[in-house]
């Protein structure tokens, strides 16, 4: 079982094998970049960077298993039916914390939630769900239009940042057409409309 408690350096090599053992190297480094950024934002804002560092090793844990090995997942855990009527992307984080839980032995509620909502965020986010939510889109790795833009207010202002990547994920969503995932949705109403 791994816990922000007994997380020393050798049980964090153990994590990251299991982790790489489940993904391409790109996936890798890119899990590397989040858990970079997410104890580097985890120490700026002040939540505890051994979750971050868990969280961040376990976020996209589950990304490449088989569509089928999710359904599965969501029948014998009788989860919400909808998310039958999704894919890989809504699925990975929701579902994959589940994974995390029986694979990994990882049962911090406070990890698992991160993981479960740092691809759509969620109306209430804490400030782990925050950091992961951002490291994820702001991690060295990461190449896009806009990305400066996001790093730097996700060292200045993390609820900006918040903002910035769901507006933006948003924006990316309806020009491809991709259907928006409910959570989404709230995630904007709540960080990005002005009140
Ligand atoms: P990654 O796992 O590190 O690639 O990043 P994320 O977990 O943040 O996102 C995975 C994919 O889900 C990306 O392609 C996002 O654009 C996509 N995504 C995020 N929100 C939604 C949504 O509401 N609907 C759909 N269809 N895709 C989404
Ligand atoms: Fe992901
Ligand atoms: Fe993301
Ligand atoms: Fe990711």
């Amino acid at each position: 079982k791994i816990s922000s408690e007994n997380y020393t350096p050798a049980i964090r090599e153990q994590l990251m094998q299991q982790v790489q053992m489940q993904m391409s190297e790109k996936r890798f480094r890119h899990v590397l970049g989040v858990e970079e950024m997410a104890v580097a934002l985890a120490k700026k804002y002040g939540c505890c960077p051994n979750k971050a560092s868990i969280a961040a090793l376990a976020h996209d844990y589950a990304k490449e298993r088989s569509d089928d090995a999710f359904i599965f997942m969501i029948k014998k855990l009788k989860m919400d039916p909808d998310l039958l009527n999704w894919d890989n992307a809504i699925w990975h984080g929701i579902v994959g914390a589940e994974f995390v839980r029986q694979e990994l032995g990882i049962e911090d509620e406070e990890i698992l939630q991160a993981i479960r909502v740092h691809t759509t965020g969620a109306a209430k986010m804490s400030l782990l769900d925050q950091v992961i939510y951002v490291a994820d889109y702001v991690e060295p790795n990461r190449d896009f239009p806009g990305v400066q833009e996001a790093r730097q207010l996700a060292l200045t202002n993390l609820a900006a940042a918040v903002a910035y990547e769901t507006k933006h994920t948003l924006q990316f969503l309806l020009k491809k057409e991709l259907p928006i995932y409910p959570k989404t949705i709230e995630t904007y109403n709540q960080w990005v409309v002005k009140k």
